[in-house]
């Protein structure tokens, strides 16, 4: 009876383990909606491998950014697990962020992966696979500032955010003094030289921003929560229904949460 019990309680565990989002270090998960499209995944358009154009921002440690010439990261990585299972090739095209969706707009390309968090405005514009990755807005102040403790005190403040990102669109809610970077590491920058009060953005960038940098300190107390997703033309309902059958399996045999291993150790 112990033992039938045990292999039942083993059986939920990994069906709880395949079902929830990979946390990406947030120590938190979300359900997700199950999926369960299945797909050849192969693409026969003879001999010749189909390429999968994948816009990014490689300014996004540890999803996208540049080892020496090479653009790599999470984002990186679960692209071309997915361009594995489609039969596709994967070229990865480095732009500004607010580039992106215009990008896949006008078939510059055909997928965004850019840790792109899934809001209403974007998904006027864009539709979006199912989310791959649990994430939240970090708070970056200077390591020497005792007034910011709580998302709460940046009421008022002057925040600091990368152009065109959610960090971006709720900062707004707290403050009239926003000022918008190209960069979050040029954010980081004006907070560490305290030309700004804190900056907000995704809670893995804040801290492989704060890392380096001894004059910054990130806040325990997340600003917000959301989930990353990739980024497909309205044109293109065929390839969303595909990348999604391939993120199941992706998810389901660990290669997602091993990739993010990889890069996130906690
Ligand atoms: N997650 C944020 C957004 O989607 C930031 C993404 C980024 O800067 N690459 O707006």
């Amino acid at each position: 009876m112990k033992k039938y019990l045990k292999s039942i309680i083993a059986i939920a565990a990994i069906s709880v383990m395949t079902l929830s989002l990979a946390a990406c270090g947030s120590n938190k998960t979300t359900e997700e909606n199950n999926n369960t499209t299945t797909t050849e995944g192969e693409n026969t358009t003879g001999g010749e491998k189909e390429t999968l154009v994948v816009a990014t921002n490689a300014e996004f440690p540890p999803y996208e950014y540049y080892e020496g010439q090479d653009i790599v990261g999470i984002d990186v990585e679960i692209m071309k697990a997915i361009g594995e299972k489609l039969g596709m090739e994967v070229t990865i095209e480095d732009m500004a962020f607010d580039s992106i969706i215009p990008a896949i707009q006008s078939g510059k390309a055909d997928i965004g992966a850019a840790g792109m968090t899934v809001t209403e405005d974007r998904l006027a514009n864009v539709d979006f696979t199912d989310t791959y990755c649990h994430a939240s807005q970090a708070i970056i102040v200077n390591a020497a500032n005792e007034e910011i403790k709580t998302a709460a005190d940046l009421e008022g403040k002057t925040i600091g955010v990368q152009l065109g990102t959610t960090g971006d669109m709720y900062a707004g809610d707290v403050t009239e003094n926003v000022e918008r970077y190209n960069k979050g590491f040029e954010a980081a920058m004006a907070v560490a030289q305290g030309k700004i009060d804190a900056v907000v953005i995704d809670d893995q960038v804040a801290k492989s921003l704060a890392e380096g940098n001894a004059d910054l300190k990130v806040l325990e107390e997340p600003f917000t929560e959301e989930d990353y997703a990739i980024a497909v033309s309205k044109d293109n309902t065929e390839l969303t229904e595909k990348i999604n059958a391939a993120l199941v399996e992706l998810k389901e045999d660990g290669t997602i949460q091993s990739i993010i291993d990889k890069y996130i150790t906690e």
